[in-house]
């Protein structure tokens, strides 16, 4: 469904990204890992469109996105929920999730897809009139994917969806991704939480300095000796 090949990317002359290169099929579950500054955030936001590309290529669906402007990347179905929520506090829950139907499709669908949120998180239906920056950063965090689910993602992009939140409410949210990715929706994630998100994915890459360093199975890169000992402490 999406394929990286090669990229470099940097910040005016500063280069963060080399070579990145790495996959996401149909239907999968495939993390981002590494520590801070290992170059996650950048990888998403060159995906999402939002960044220039010096060299390499991104494909999503056999089309070469590499240059296409972030709304039109949007407009393919690549939706990204980005890290520290970026919500409108003083908009009311209900209008942040309408805000979220960005595109004629979802728009026509937009009542039915909020009943469908209000399901899968009826805190969010209780609040609904409750403005956005009162909630819980659990709770704000549920309305970030739901107002994601609201553009009817084909490929829903996570940027550290548990950043601040208490070890509950981190388990919480990542069994709503999974959910959601049952559902039929694509993820890609990216976490410095290491251990539950490879519990959780298909499969996951390793960023170390802007390269990956390493990717395999969640199953497989739980019992890596270099994951063990730099990651989990082992
Ligand atoms: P974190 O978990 O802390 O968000 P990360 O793995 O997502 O880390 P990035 O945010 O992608 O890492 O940062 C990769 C590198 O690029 C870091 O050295 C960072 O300082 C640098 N960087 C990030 N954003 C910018 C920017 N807007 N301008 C200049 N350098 C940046």
């Amino acid at each position: 469904m999406l394929k990286v090949t090669d990229i470099d990317v940097s910040y005016k002359d500063v280069q963060v990204l080399w070579d990145i290169s790495f996959e996401v099929k149909q239907g999968e579950f495939v993390a981002i890992l590494g520590a801070n500054g290992a170059g996650k955030t950048t990888t998403l936001n060159a995906i999402s469109g939002m960044l220039n590309i010096k060299k390499g290529k991104i494909e999503f669906l056999g089309k070469d996105i590499t240059q296409i402007p972030g709304y039109k990347i949007a407009e393919l179905g690549i939706i990204h929920v980005p890290e520290g929520r970026r919500l409108f506090p003083e908009m009311t829950v209900r209008e942040n999730l309408e805000v979220g139907s960005l595109f004629p499709e979802a728009k026509s669908k937009r009542k039915e897809t909020i009943k469908k949120i209000f399901e899968q998180f009826p805190i969010l239906e209780e609040k609904q009139n409750k403005e956005a920056g009162t909630l819980s950063g659990g709770q704000q965090q549920m309305l970030a994917l739901g107002r994601g689910l609201m553009a009817l993602p084909k490929l829903l992009i996570m940027d550290e969806p548990s950043l601040g939140l208490a070890p509950v409410l981190c388990k919480q949210i990542f069994d709503n991704i999974k959910e959601i990715n049952k559902d039929g929706v694509t993820v890609l994630q990216v976490e410095q939480n290491v251990v539950q998100t490879l519990q959780m994915c298909d499969r996951a890459y390793v960023l170390e300095n802007g390269r990956v360093s390493l990717h395999g199975t969640g199953e497989e890169l739980l019992n890596d000796e270099h994951i063990k000992e730099a990651y989990l402490g082992i």
